[in-house]
């Protein structure tokens, strides 16, 4: 505790001088002030006076007879318990005070004899100011330095805190990392740094102009009736299978990703031949082929790989993706469980594909289409009896393209649905108009449909409403479907063809024999007619077993119930072949190709005229 110096009623002053009245003189000036005072007669006593308690301030004589006032002061000045005491000497000016030694030994003041009560006490209040103002600065500093601790010790805890944030930030971030990097199933990396890598790739064969690498991007066949027949779970556990399958075939170099869903990626990052790839690529092919054992099931799957050598010409990353993914398609189209190596020609063809797309969505803005008819006669009368609709593209720069080349990508884009919509609406339009001015023989209109037209909720209704639009009788409306169409959606397709039915709209099973029949399921649907594909009408003069085919799909049709279209007659000697097999109708070039509505409408005036016997 710091006294109050200032309060002089605390402060304790001790004085020593071995002159009693000098004792006397300063204890009562003192006293006089507030201050209590001791007094001792030597330095001995002093020291003992000291010792008991501290006093605030100490007016010490120097000439004393055993211990003079400068050894008394050395003693204190020693101690640091009591080093700090303010020290003021007395000393009779004709005793020559050492001014110099006092303040050696750490006098602060001195007064000489005989006193001037001011002065004494002027030098007295000095010292004790002044040994107030030093303790105050003592207090002032301890508490600085106290605070300075305290916050030391909150800044080191705050850094402590700070340092284990950091480093969860760094685990965290490290972690999300990984997560934006890897694919969460299997732990591969995924598109993002596949690319990275195949960046540093391309970087590498791009300074060192000789040294290649291949991406090899692999696509499971048919993985998704594993996830649709055993459920999701066993796809996952297969897609892990599957990745360290791959991964056991590869080298530490080589890096192997998964794009998601079934697709795979490895970069073989380092030189190598297009004869090495194949093998790694037959290796992987033939791996993938012996089953996997999963945890309930036994899994067989195939895969189909697409490859690309990497080398300088490529510039992008992206790019060498986008070839590997041709290829894979290439793989896939040529058949299941193989690989192909991309050619640019592939690229060309996906561009042309591209092309044609787009063309023919402006197409269907700009209702580029027409209808070309294609007459059906029947055999018993040598009459037309009705027209198959065929579709034509009048391209704007190529003229006519025909609807082997578009219809294909028509249906995987969805544009056949308006286009199909089009068709039966302009080709029943067609047939209206002609039965109604030509009364006396009604003519048919057939319409080829697709799979994505049988599909659509509401085709019962477009068809009613088509109908009623265009005042066609629904007798001479001829839908023509191919087999594979039916046995794709049996059950959606049994029920509309049970509705067409019910408006007596005619069914016609399109390409019989192409596809893979089932007579006993299109016997219990309501089909009026089959038509037999091209291929098995040319080939009844050749040799072999297709010779006979014709012969036994006419028998089998009047068995059902059915009648027969003969389609692509060509020639004189086909055409009396299928009357002597009691064909009853018949269409090709022998008769007419297909023609314009104009022209169509001449051919029904002329036909039965020019048909040979
Ligand atoms: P398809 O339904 O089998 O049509 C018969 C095809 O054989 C037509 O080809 C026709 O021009 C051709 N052809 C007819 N007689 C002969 C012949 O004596 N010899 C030869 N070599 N060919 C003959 P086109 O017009 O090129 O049509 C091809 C296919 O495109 C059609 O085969 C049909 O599947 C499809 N298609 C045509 N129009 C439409 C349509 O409006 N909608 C849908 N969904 N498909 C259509
Ligand atoms: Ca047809
Ligand atoms: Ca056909």
């Amino acid at each position: 505790m710091t006294p109050h110096l200032t309060e002089s009623k605390s402060i304790d002053i001790l004085i020593v001088d071995d002159t009693p009245a000098n004792l006397r003189i300063l204890s009562s000036l003192l006293q006089k002030e507030g201050y209590s005072v001791r007094q001792a007669i030597s330095g001995t006593v002093a020291l003992n006076a000291v010792a008991a308690m501290l006093p605030n301030l100490i007016l010490l004589d120097i000439m004393m007879p055993d211990m003079d006032g400068y050894e008394v002061c050395q003693i204190l000045k020693q101690n640091p318990q009591t080093a700090d005491i303010p020290i003021i000497f007395l000393s009779a000016l004709d005793e020559g005070i050492n001014k110099a030694r006092a303040f050696h030994v750490g006098g602060a003041d001195y007064i000489t004899k005989p006193f001037y009560l001011e002065e004494v006490l002027a030098r007295v209040h000095n010292q004790l100011a002044l040994r107030h103002a030093e303790l105050r600065n003592l207090e002032l500093q301890n508490q600085l330095e106290e605070r300075v601790r305290v916050r030391t010790q909150q800044l080191e805890a705050a850094n402590v805190e700070l340092q284990n944030e950091i480093q969860e930030r760094r685990q965290l971030e490290t972690q999300l990392l990984r997560m934006a990097l890897h694919d969460g199933l299997t732990g591969l990396p995924n598109r993002r740094l596949f690319l990275e890598r195949l960046q540093q790739a391309l970087d590498r064969v791009h300074t060192h102009v000789h040294e290649t690498f291949a991406v090899l991007f692999l696509d499971c066949d048919r993985f998704k009736l594993v996830n649709d027949s055993l459920g999701h779970l066993v796809g996952d556990e297969l897609l892990m299978a599957i990745a360290r399958c791959l991964h056991n075939l590869l080298e530490p170099e080589d890096l192997l990703a998964r794009f998601g869903g079934d697709e795979f990626a490895i970069l073989v990052n380092r030189s190598t031949t297009l004869a090495h790839i194949t093998q790694l690529a037959d290796r992987i092919l033939e791996a993938l082929t012996t089953p996997f054992h999963l945890n309930r099931y036994e899994v067989f799957i195939n895969a189909s790989i697409g490859i690309v050598l990497g080398d300088r010409h490529y510039n992008a990353p992206d790019h060498i993706l986008r070839d590997a993914d041709t290829a894979m398609y290439r793989a896939k189209a040529s058949g299941r469980g193989q690989s192909k190596v991309f050619d640019p020609a592939m690229h060309q063809s996906v561009m042309q594909i591209l092309r044609l797309e787009t063309d023919l969505r402006r197409a269907v803005q700009q209702q580029e289409f027409i209808l070309h008819y294609q007459p059906i006669v029947d055999l018993r009368d040598n009459q037309i009896t009705g027209f198959e609709a065929l579709l034509r593209w009048q391209h704007p720069e190529r003229g006519i393209v025909f609807p082997g080349e578009f219809v294909a990508i028509a249906e995987e884009t969805g544009l056949i649905t308006p286009i199909g919509q089009w068709v039966l609406r302009e080709a029943c339009q067609q047939a209206s108009l002609w039965n109604r001015t030509r009364g006396d023989r009604p003519i048919s209109i057939s319409v080829n449909l697709s799979a994505r037209q049988l599909a659509q909720p509401n085709f019962i209704e477009q068809v009613d409403l088509i109908l009623t639009e265009t005042q066609l009788d629904p007798q001479h409306l001829k839908l023509e479907i191919t087999e594979s169409v039916i046995i794709e959606s049996a059950q959606a397709a049994a029920d509309i063809l049970l509705q067409l039915q019910k408006r007596h709209i005619c069914i016609c099973i399109d390409d019989f024999g192409t596809g893979y029949s089932s007579l006993s399921y299109l016997h219990s649907l309501p089909i009026n007619t089959l038509k037999i594909e091209r291929s098995f009408i040319q080939s009844m003069y050749s040799h072999g077993d297709q010779k006979e085919m014709v012969s036994i799909m006419i028998q089998l049709a009047h068995t059902m119930g059915m009648d027969v279209v003969a389609e692509g007659v060509e020639t004189q000697e086909q055409l009396n072949k299928l009357r002597h097999l009691n064909c009853e109708l018949v269409q090709g070039y022998l008769f007419s190709r297909p023609v314009d509505a104009g022209q169509a409408g001449l051919l029904i005036q002329e036909l039965h005229a020019s048909v040979s016997l």
